[in-house]
């Protein structure tokens, strides 16, 4: 038999409290954003009633109807988005993860004035792999990039995000999440950390995470169609 959703929601905030522990941190420091792509509204209902709270998709088109359906809970944008699409992302998602460009950002900002959304929820997108294939922005154009958001009036920066080039060994992976962390100390003190999924997230919590994004080990295994 495998296991409920609900099962395997509690497996995975044990993990947060255990990692937490360890990192002398605690578990309610960690937000665990449930990531419900690919996963039709009914398996997001049904973490709902298992106590998830916060969730994560990566396409504005495929989260349009589970947003629509799915009320009281916070909804966050983690995948790239595309400026036709920046809009419709404004009006459904409560926080976006991967402001990447000063482009987007201004877009962001302007479309925020015109909708009268007073405060838009961000985390900046950083790429610390220098992976061709992957958005966020360079360390090298961070700083410019932060700066700009500052001037910004809606835009209201929480702190960033990545995705780290994918390891095996997850081991790995951690000194990716903590240059990230350094960053962070650096050029935004309060800042949070999106960083860690299912399965490297409790190395990310050791190595500061606030927020962690974790699909497969809540929902099972994606089908992609
Ligand atoms: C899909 C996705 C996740 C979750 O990945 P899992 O390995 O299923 O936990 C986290 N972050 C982003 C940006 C994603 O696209």
């Amino acid at each position: 038999m495998s296991e409920s959703l609900a099962q395997r929601l509690s497996g995975v905030r044990n993990q947060i409290k255990l990692a937490a522990e360890k990192a002398g941190r605690k578990a309610d420091e960690i937000t665990l954003v449930a990531v419900s792509k690919t996963h039709p509204a009914a398996l997001v209902s049904e973490a709902v009633e298992a106590g998830a709270v916060v969730f994560g998709e990566n396409k504005v088109q495929e989260a349009e109807g589970k947003i629509a359906e799915i009320k009281n809970v916070e909804w966050h944008l983690i995948g790239h988005l595309q400026s036709n699409k920046a809009r419709k992302a404004v009006k459904l998602f409560d926080v976006i993860q991967t402001v990447d460009s000063i482009e987007l950002a201004e877009r962001l900002e302007r479309i925020c004035l015109e909708e009268n959304r007073q405060d838009l929820k961000i985390f900046v997108q950083v790429d610390l792999g220098n992976e061709e294939t992957k958005s966020g922005v360079s360390e090298t154009d961070l700083p410019k990039l932060l700066e700009f958001i500052g001037n910004c009036k809606c835009l209201k920066l929480l702190g960033l995000m990545q995705i780290p080039p994918f390891f095996e060994e997850v081991e790995k992976v951690r000194p990716f999440f903590r240059r990230l962390r350094e960053i962070r100390d650096e050029l935004l003190p309060d800042g949070k950390l999106s960083m860690g999924m299912s399965h490297d997230f409790t190395v990310a919590i050791e190595e500061g995470a606030t927020h962690i994004r974790v699909g497969t080990a809540i929902f099972g295994e994606r089908e992609y169609k």
